[in-house]
């Protein structure tokens, strides 16, 4: 199946333009939400750097594009994560650090992709710095991460960053049809995730996700309605996993935040619009502000492994008082 990439052409003529004119990176850090096919970006740009017929764009029907897109070719190396973070560990980087300068196998050049490099670590970094401040004519790098903010200065300053973003709600559609989904599953995910094709995907297919997103709309009902018992059992509900916690949390944040803006727009970006539009009706837009920072805080201290079920009944208690 071909590599097929929605909206994001800003990031693929980027690339184009530096292939046809010569002036090509080495490296690259492609950045932004889970969802939004970064690794599938990741993986054209691999394509396009060694495809064996085209300048620019890959053919996407040469065995090198073929190869690739099965994540089978020698010279497109996914770099191995480990560890309890899935981080890149020591051990790793000094393997790649030596190989980097052995000439690739059968294409013209090789490509390590760090993907989901967000938990890499500063020695990592460190131990990379050199091989990214001057690499072989033949090695190029791409990460993937949701933030730039996990790496150096040092590094930043080398590599070409890339952010990606939604694609649009009808684009998500067809990404999802071709893929097979019923028509009722599609519209259902579109409704919570918009045009973020990879989180559709998990909604569709992955029950906790479905879980968490009714947990967060009995949360916006309970706020909705005042209904402090009610809010009490749903935060109860978050308590057995750090998880889904952490992603009812994220997602509770875009209520507010579509609660702020629904006076003026229903371009909404949480999982639950109608409730959204209500709730703008309940409570204030300094609330909302206090809620929403009220829950980023708590989302920084479940990362900072907090005790969950404290994090989670402060919380609570503090939503209960704001509205
Ligand atoms: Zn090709």
């Amino acid at each position: 199946m071909n590599v097929k990439i929605y909206s994001n052409q800003n990031t693929l003529n980027t690339l184009s333009y530096m292939l046809e004119s010569n002036r090509l990176a080495h490296s690259f850090l492609i950045y932004g939400d889970a969802g939004l096919g970064k690794k599938t970006i990741a993986k054209y740009y691999a394509m396009s750097l060694i495809c064996e017929k085209s300048q620019s764009t890959p053919c996407q029907q040469c065995v090198t594009c073929k190869n690739v897109s099965k994540n089978n070719h020698p010279d497109v190396i996914w770099v191995e994560h480990s560890g309890k973070l899935q981080g890149f560990s020591a051990e790793t980087v000094r393997n790649i650090c030596a190989d980097a300068i052995i000439t690739p196998n059968n294409a013209e050049k090789k490509i390590y992709i760090f993907a989901d490099a967000d938990n890499i670590t500063i020695q990592a970094q460190n131990a990379l710095l050199k091989l990214i401040e001057e690499p072989p004519s033949f090695t190029y790098f791409i990460f993937t991460a949701k933030s730039k903010d996990v790496f150096l200065p040092t590094i930043i300053s080398r590599i070409i960053s890339l952010g990606v973003s939604e694609c649009t709600e009808a684009e998500c559609r067809l990404a999802l049809e071709e893929r097979g989904f019923l028509n009722d599953d599609i519209t259902d995910a579109i409704n919570c995730f918009h045009g973020n094709i990879g989180l559709c995907i998990s909604y569709i297919q992955d029950e906790k996700l479905q879980e968490t997103v009714k947990l967060t709309k009995s949360i916006t009902d309970a706020i909705i309605n005042r209904n402090e018992y009610e809010l009490i059992v749903a935060f109860a509900d978050l308590e057995s996993d750090r998880n889904i916690a952490k992603t009812a949390l994220m997602l509770l944040d875009k209520q507010f935040h579509d609660a702020l803006i629904a006076r003026f727009t229903d371009r909404f970006i949480g999982c639950y619009p109608s409730g959204s539009k209500k709730l703008s009706q309940k409570i204030t837009s300094s609330s909302c502000e206090e809620l929403h920072s009220l829950v980023r805080n708590a989302i920084i201290l479940i990362d900072s492994n907090v005790n969950l079920k404290l994090i989670l009944s402060t919380l609570c208690g503090e939503i209960i008082n704001a509205t």
